[in-house]
């Protein structure tokens, strides 16, 4: 008898665990659902769109999904096409993995003001998402205050500065590059709690706000420490080493002769975000690190700004039918493990941390709980879910059709963009036709 197995989101975490699965039980089948009708989940919408180097992960998964074995159900959602239910009594595995692709809340007075937008948000509007393509962001302000201290919130900073020759590489919609050039924008605010020692940016993404055209990095020296001091892990000591030595060298260069800057600003807390309607500015209470933490001066000072990005973290949402953490936003599990025979792997299991490769050991796992303790019932998989679709009259996007769309987008690229990408589900199956 064949082991049906489905796995539900199609970013890295569903794709490592199908992977893994077909690895260890050859002669398997594997269903991959996704509520849209493009695969790869945030490696599509998340990784930032000049970062195309970051996207190639995509390939190899794109081999997975072309195995025999494998069959892609696009533009089918977990809960609103079918249920977890419908999908236990038919498939003898299921996996998890819908991701976090929710904004955590500042937790600040004024955030809900015209003009406060969350990364997860914004980032899906400029790299596309169908859920975001009519935000409409306001890019009427000279400043833009991003929160957050980690590498969504450079990527946005970059993103909102970088002109449209240093985006000739990316898939940055038309729509997105068009009103960012219209945009006055020239200064963005770039603001941690923490210190320059605590902020979570990896080396690479923040050297590239030093090479910018016509954006500089600004730094004020005195919130820049002599030396790393004393940290145990020696990886992390280094990362922190070449951290300090790049905003030493922002320092340096200053920001003469360049039309727009990026301050990075530490020590601050966010407290209010001002104004009427919309944001005007945003008030912080400078801190100080004690122990990790940041802990309030009782110093306060605004930034005005029209713009306020809060890059502080994503979440997930509750499935229907699984547990859930609201505290942690996760689906609690022993190591993956929900029940036999239903697993988490991913940002809904873990927790919106880490890279792409990551949630690589999320799907070993998974499958080998598989591998011991599930096996084959004779369940009707593929046939019977295929069926559940057209009775419900589900437009349901095979790998062939991703396949059409894919390259309906890669011909309408202005080279060397890669793609131009479709931004609603309409235009997608509107190429199918
Ligand atoms: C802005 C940003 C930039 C990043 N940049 C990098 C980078 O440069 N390098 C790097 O290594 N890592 C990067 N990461 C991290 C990386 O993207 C994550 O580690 C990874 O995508 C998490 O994988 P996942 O599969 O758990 O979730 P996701 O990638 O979010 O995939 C979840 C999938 O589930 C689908 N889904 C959701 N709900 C349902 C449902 N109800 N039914 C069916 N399908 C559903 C979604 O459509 C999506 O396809 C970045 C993350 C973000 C947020």
């Amino acid at each position: 008898m064949t082991l049906n197995v489905a796995v539900v989101g199609t970013g890295p975490a569903g794709f490592y665990a199908a992977d893994a699965v077909l690895k260890r039980i050859p002669d398997c089948r594997v269903d991959l659902i996704d509520r849209l009708p493009t695969p790869f989940g945030l490696i599509r919408f998340g990784v930032a769109p000049d970062h195309q180097t970051t996207k190639k992960i995509m390939r190899a998964f794109d081999k997975t999904a072309r195995e025999a074995q494998c069959r892609f159900f696009g533009n089918v959602e977990l809960g609103r096409d079918v249920s977890l239910d419908e999908l236990r009594a038919n498939y003898d595995a299921v996996i998890i993995a819908v991701g976090a692709g929710n904004d955590r809340a500042a937790g600040v007075p004024g955030e809900n003001k015209k003009g406060v937008i969350g990364s997860a948000t914004f980032v899906g509007w400029y790299n596309a998402h169908p859920d975001f393509r009519d935000l409409n962001p306001p890019l009427d302000t000279k400043n833009v205050v991003v929160i957050g201290n980690g590498n969504v919130a450079i990527d946005v900073a970059r993103v909102l500065v970088k002109t449209r020759a240093e985006m000739a590489e990316a898939d940055l919609p038309e729509h997105v590059q068009a009103a960012i050039e219209r945009s006055p924008i020239t200064d963005v605010y770039l603001v941690g709690r923490r210190g320059p020692m605590e902020a979570k940016f990896t080396n690479v993404e923040l050297r590239e706000m030093g090479e910018l055209t016509h954006a500089a990095a600004v730094v004020d020296p005195r919130q820049l420490p002599e030396a790393v001091g004393e940290v145990e892990d020696e990886r992390d000591r280094r990362l922190k080493q070449k951290n300090l030595s790049t905003l030493k060298e922002f320092v340096e260069h200053g920001a003469a002769a360049k039309s727009k800057r990026v301050h990075f600003v530490f020590f601050a807390a966010p407290v209010e975000i001002k104004g009427g309607d919309r944001a005007e500015a945003v008030r912080f209470e400078r801190a100080r690190v004690e122990n990790g933490r940041a802990v309030g001066t009782g110093e306060f000072f605004e930034i005005p700004c029209g713009l306020v990005i809060t890059a502080i973290g994503y979440r997930s949402l509750p499935v229907a039918g699984l547990p859930f953490d609201a505290r942690n936003h996760i689906v609690p599990s022993r190591e993956g493990c929900v029940s036999d025979g239903l697993y988490v792997v991913g940002w809904i299991k873990r927790g919106p941390s880490g890279v792409i490769s990551t949630n690589r050991p999320d799907g070993a796992e998974a499958a080998e709980h598989i591998v011991a303790n599930v096996k084959p019932a004779g369940k009707a998989g593929r046939d019977a879910l295929a069926r559940l679709l057209a009775e419900r009259k589900v437009r349901v996007v095979s790998y062939a059709d991703w396949q059409k769309i894919e390259a309906a987008e890669i011909a309408a690229a202005v080279k060397p963009s890669p793609r131009r990408k479709f931004t609603t589900i309409p235009e997608m199956l509107a190429a199918l036709t």
